[in-house]
């Protein structure tokens, strides 16, 4: 909401400012500006409390909210680089290069609820973790013997990156399995606790890293429900209701893939409102016909074709640009849903829901 009344703000002084040029003849342009700044400031008062929404230019802008959505899988953050690690000093590097790109992340919770509050303009991501590694989130003793965070861990390059670019969002999901969560079972309590407080979330990966294939609906249930009652002895109204499937696996038998969205185990329920492949393409918009919350795909979070092998978010940015694949742009309005004309047919509007679906057609240019 808070982006929203800076919008509403800048709305109104923007038209303050028209109307300021056009009904005065002031030769002091400093002392009209003054002027206008004092009376956008009481408007912004008045007006805060309104829920009117900013119009964007949609031939500037181009929004599509039928576009496709990076999730990113990362693993390991670490030297050397690797397959499933990635050096901090890349992760630094692939955040700055989606910032520059124009793209921002989203929780998956949000991705999977069609809650985008990305601004106008702009590219949501899904930023995810997986196994829990200890440099995902590591705390290291500074040289008083405090326990600090360390700032080559995912957690704390994350936050650095956000702090340095506030309309970056700190949003970001960890898988982790029962080998002790980012390791220091001491830091355990304090490290859950730290992630959902500062807003990122907690994700099911199994108790084991189980290879679904041979398992039946016990053992599903047993490997997801451990990880629930893992995460809610420390945070009891923390949900735990997304999980990325250990190697992509499922179970042979297509009967038992609805324990892996829902179950129960001891005392324990779940379910999952988002289920992840193991990456290789950009997934749907959560309003298309054929998204499917529990089968989401994901794409790799490096740029070495040895290991990405053409499915890494840097590939999948260049088919972006080159219009081989359409991404999701924005229209800044979490509760309108705003496509070109022909795009039309894709859109579910039971998954739209409540949303306004506004179409519009691009101009030639
Ligand atoms: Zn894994």
């Amino acid at each position: 909401m808070r982006i929203n009344k800076k919008i509403i703000a800048l709305a109104i002084s923007a038209s303050l400012v028209v109307t300021g040029c056009t009904s005065k003849t002031s030769p002091n342009p400093e002392k009209e500006e003054k002027e206008v700044v004092k009376v956008e400031k009481t408007q912004e008062t008045q007006e805060d409390q309104k829920e009117e929404k900013k119009e964007i230019n949609l031939q500037e802008i181009k929004p599509n909210e039928a576009g496709q959505i990076m999730v990113i899988m990362y693993h390991s953050i670490g030297e050397p680089e690797a397959e499933f690690t990635r050096t901090p000093e890349n992760f630094r590097k692939d955040l700055n290069y989606l910032y520059e790109k124009g793209y921002r992340p989203i929780s998956l919770k949000d991705y999977v609820s069609g809650n985008i509050t990305t601004e106008a303009g702009f590219t949501p991501i899904v930023l995810t973790f997986d196994d829990g590694w200890q440099n995902n989130f590591n705390l290291i003793q500074d040289e008083k013997g405090e326990w600090v965070i360390d700032p080559d861990c995912a957690v704390a390059i994350l936050e650095e990156f956000n702090k340095k670019h506030p309309d970056f969002p700190l949003e970001v999901t960890f898988f982790v399995n029962n080998n002790i969560p980012f390791g220091q079972k001491e830091h355990l309590e304090y490290k859950l606790k730290y992630i959902v407080e500062k807003g990122m979330d907690i994700g099911n990966h199994t108790a084991t890293h189980v290879n679904y294939k041979n398992t039946d609906a016990q053992r599903i249930q047993k490997e997801l429900g451990i990880i629930v009652k893992l995460v809610n002895q420390y945070l009891p109204d923390y949900e735990v209701n997304t999980q990325a499937l250990p190697f992509g696996s499922r179970p042979k038998d297509k009967g038992l893939y609805k324990y892996l969205a829902s179950g129960s185990y001891e005392d324990i329920t779940y379910n999952n409102i988002a289920i992840l492949n193991v990456g290789w393409d950009p997934y749907k918009s959560p309003y298309h016909i054929k998204f499917n919350p529990l089968a989401i795909h994901r794409v790799r979070g490096s740029d070495l074709q040895k290991y990405v092998q053409g499915v890494g978010m840097y590939d999948w940015m260049k088919h972006f640009e080159k219009g081989n694949r359409v991404k999701y742009v924005s229209d800044g309005d979490p509760d309108m849903v705003t496509i070109p004309e022909n795009y039309k047919k894709v859109i579910d509007s039971q998954k739209t829901g409540d949303r306004k679906i506004r179409t519009y057609t691009l101009e030639k240019q």
